[in-house]
């Protein structure tokens, strides 16, 4: 296979992916300890030493708990834009390799081709990616990969730069009806629901079903609140989207999984 890609783990606890290209080993955010992150590549055979650089999309901690651990290896840089940069070297307390992007930029890295963009959410300038690789031939068709999470709307600039990604990671955070029934304060409730908040499930489907694509091969569901959203709620959800797009597989990423989860191209 020309490239691999696994989600070590997403929820609201951590997030954080590894995508592995014929000239390039990174991670999309660190938001576990360089201690499990490790383990967590052995276990799809890679070693913490061999990355090249973690691209981060903002300074919540669910995204940035391994930067510290991260920064003591020698080898990978950092990329952000400069609010999260800063955002996250005041949490990381390790001066960090930074590589600074302008938000809204596209990039190269290595092989990868970095396309960044504002998502809205509550944070000091948050960003989701896409990452494009591959040479266009039947060796090494050209792929395109997203990672969309920690956003409280999908703006039209964000259906555009997704539109024709063969790889999508989509937040489904929390389940309306659980999240309005939970013990959370109403400020927090308030801040979940609002537009610099989190997706909910009927808005990833929404996406999901109004989304002008037709290379879609599979989209992972992801970052799921613990408390309020459960894998076969969101499966459930899938049920129409399913339905319209039968040649895409879809794949939930339970919150409590302890193993990554691979991305299967066909
Ligand atoms: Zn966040
Ligand atoms: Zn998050």
């Amino acid at each position: 296979m020309d490239f691999r890609f696994h989600i070590l783990g997403s929820s609201s606890a951590g997030n954080s992916a590894l995508l592995v290209t014929p000239h390039s080993r990174v991670l999309i955010d660190a938001g576990f300890s360089a201690r499990r992150l490790k383990q967590s590549l052995a276990a799809v055979g890679e070693r913490i030493e061999d990355l090249d650089a973690v691209f981060i999309t903002h300074e919540h901690s669910d995204h940035i708990t391994g930067l510290a651990g991260l920064a003591r290896l020698d080898k990978p840089c950092f990329f952000a834009n400069e609010e999260t940069a800063r955002a996250a070297q005041t949490c990381a307390k390790t001066a960090l390799r930074w590589k600074i992007f302008d938000t809204g930029s596209t990039f190269q890295f290595q092989d990868l081709t970095v396309c960044n963009f504002s998502i809205p959410h509550d944070a000091a300038d948050p960003v989701g990616y896409t990452f494009s690789f591959g040479e266009d031939n039947l060796l090494s068709p050209r792929r395109k990969l997203a990672w969309v999470t920690d956003l409280g709307y999908v703006p039209q600039l964000i259906r555009e730069k997704i539109r024709d990604v063969d790889f999508l990671v989509l937040e489904a955070n929390y389940d309306a009806d659980l999240l309005a029934r939970s013990a959370r304060p109403m400020s927090l409730k308030q801040r979940i629901r609002g537009r610099h908040g989190h997706l909910s499930n009927d808005l990833a489907l929404e996406l999901l079903m109004t989304l002008e694509s037709d290379r879609l091969q599979q989209v992972f569901l992801a970052h799921l609140s613990r408390e309020c959203n459960s894998p076969d709620l969101v499966d459930a959800a899938l049920c129409t989207a399913r339905a319209l797009r039968p040649h895409c597989r879809f794949t939930v990423i339970h919150p409590a999984s302890p193993s990554p989860v691979s991305l299967a191209p066909r």
